[in-house]
């Protein structure tokens, strides 16, 4: 862990011993009647990734960079081979070369590349095409959309329309399926092996792109971040934004199109292979397509929202969302579903509504706080939040461009509640995708695990950021919202 996270957790636990003390309490006002609390000495620029690497961060980065492609292929094999046990290729292992599992690897062959690669293209033309839903359905908001201010003051124009690339793609999944019947509706779970090659390739050409061309080519050398170590840059990237030409942001593309839109297309691809091995699908399957197809809905519903979250705002573009996006999340967060073909578990009644009162529930909280952070901050505070005008801790920062800015730190409603109310959420949902599976293997709980991983240290992350950023205004906050997930346990 680095230290600095480490620093910042003794930091908010000294807050979240204190006592508010007068001065602080004078710092959060009401709506009607904010104030700029106490200034605080932050160089400009100096929140956001890090810019200095220890050796555990190194070690961590060098780790990850070996490993994590390692394990999606072992989870896979683990699928393909041992019915999604573990343990299953470890105990395999009978003596002979310690390289037996690679002759199990799936092969990298050129039908996948084919689907790959289509995929891709159909993916980019989609990119472009004019956006016409926001004309259609007045409370959605597409089309060309601004994003946020970044440390070096720059404000980029995207063109949001991956609401309409989802519909029409599956609307053209579905007439395959049912009526031109020009391919397989099982074609992603018939390629899965090959495809994994595919992404992985993928992922590791637009890491090392994105890495080159920071240094020659970079969309605004402002906004770039140099640690001075090649692991770390490569990894946690180097630009801000990168794109080619105007319009082809590479964090909106790979964040949102090849891998999110992919993902409800691989379940449904799943359910179709569970019809097809044993002629019905089962009520987990359809359990596991409903709760993500709401998720990943959402997602594109409020892609112009998330312009504004840490992965747009805040992320440098580099391995870990590039090779993340291609990889990491059309394999991992679909693998429920993945399990669900070799394991056709039925669930009961009552296992099936504590699944789905969890998953909505939990979809409902994430939804609702991220909306009422939204909207206090659409409406600069001047609205109404659980019936009453919301309290909010004014807060005062300088971007790298040397420029005072403000913003405010909502403190009512679910914000009030902890600090990260949509991390809880979020993980409730998780929970519930995991226990559709039942009880039967580990490896479709590994989600739980790594979203429960991610979502901590997302948070600790954030923390920090946000107290380089806002100072002691960010400690007044952390006095009054003392808890990050849970109330009164974390
Ligand atoms: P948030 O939407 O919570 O954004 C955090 C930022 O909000 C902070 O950096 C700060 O930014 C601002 N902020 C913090 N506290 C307050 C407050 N009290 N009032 C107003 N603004 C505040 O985090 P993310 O961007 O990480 O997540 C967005 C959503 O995406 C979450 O619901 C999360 O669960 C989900 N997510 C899902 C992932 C997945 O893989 N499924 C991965 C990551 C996220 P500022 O500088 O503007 O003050």
């Amino acid at each position: 862990m680095q230290l600095h996270v480490l620093q910042q957790q003794f930091l908010t636990s000294m807050a979240q011993t204190r006592r508010v003390t007068r001065s602080q309490k004078e710092t959060v006002m009401n709506g009607q009647n904010g104030e700029v609390a106490g200034k605080h000495d932050i160089k400009p620029g100096e929140w956001g990734r890090a810019w200095e690497v220890d050796l555990g961060t190194y070690l961590g980065v060098v780790g990850l960079l070996m490993f994590a492609p390692l394990l999606v292929f072992y989870f896979f094999l683990s699928c393909d081979k041992y019915q999604c046990s573990l343990s299953g290729p470890i105990l395999d292992y009978n003596g002979g070369h310690v390289f037996y599992l690679w002759e199990l690897l799936p092969k990298a062959t050129w039908n996948a590349w084919k689907v790959g690669l289509i995929w891709l293209a159909y993916q980019v033309v989609q990119y472009f095409v004019p956006d016409v839903l926001h004309y259609i359905l007045p409370s959605y908001k597409g089309g060309v959309q601004l994003g946020a201010v970044t440390p070096a003051g720059n404000q980029m124009l995207y063109l949001v329309n991956g609401l309409q690339v989802w519909v029409v793609t599956h609307i053209l999944f579905f007439a395959n399926a049912f009526y031109f019947k020009l391919f397989s509706p099982t074609i992603v779970f018939d390629n899965w092996g090959g495809l994994l090659w595919v992404a992985n390739i993928t992922g590791y050409v637009v890491a090392t792109f994105a890495y080159v061309k920071a240094h020659f080519f970079p969309t605004s050398r402002e906004d770039c971040k140099f640690s001075g170590n090649v692991f770390y840059d490569y990894m946690m990237g180097v630009e801000l934004n990168p794109r080619i030409g105007k319009w082809f942001d590479f964090k909106l593309f790979f964040n949102g199109r090849p891998g999110i839109v992919a993902w409800t297309i691989i379940n449904l691809s799943f359910a179709f292979k569970q019809y097809e091995l044993y002629g019905h699908v089962t009520n987990s399957m359809i359990l596991v397509n409903i709760l993500h197809a709401i998720y990943v809905l959402d997602y594109f519903w409020n892609e112009t929202w998330y312009l504004n979250t840490i992965d747009i705002c805040h992320d440098h573009f580099g391995w870990y969302l590039g090779w993340g996006d291609c990889v990491w999340l059309p394999y991992l967060y679909t693998l429920q579903g993945f399990y669900l073909v070799y394991n056709p578990v039925i669930l009961s009644s009552l296992h099936c509504a504590i699944v789905l009162i969890l998953g909505l529930s939990g979809y409902y909280i994430f939804r609702d706080v991220n909306h009422q952070k939204d909207y206090f901050r659409r409406n600069d505070g001047n609205c109404i939040i659980w019936g009453k005008k919301p309290e909010y801790i004014q807060c005062r920062y300088t971007s790298s461009d040397g420029k005072q800015r403000q913003s405010k730190l909502l403190v009512s409603g679910w914000w009030g509640v902890t600090r990260h109310m949509n991390y809880t959420g979020d993980l409730m949902g998780s929970l519930a995708y995991c226990l559709a599976t039942g009880f039967g293997h580990l490896l479709p709980y590994f989600y739980i695990i790594y979203m429960t991983i991610l979502l901590v240290h997302r948070c600790l992350r954030d923390e920090h950021r946000c107290k380089c950023k806002y100072g002691k205004d960010w400690d007044v906050y952390t006095a009054r919202v003392p808890y990050r997930l849970i109330p009164g346990v974390f």
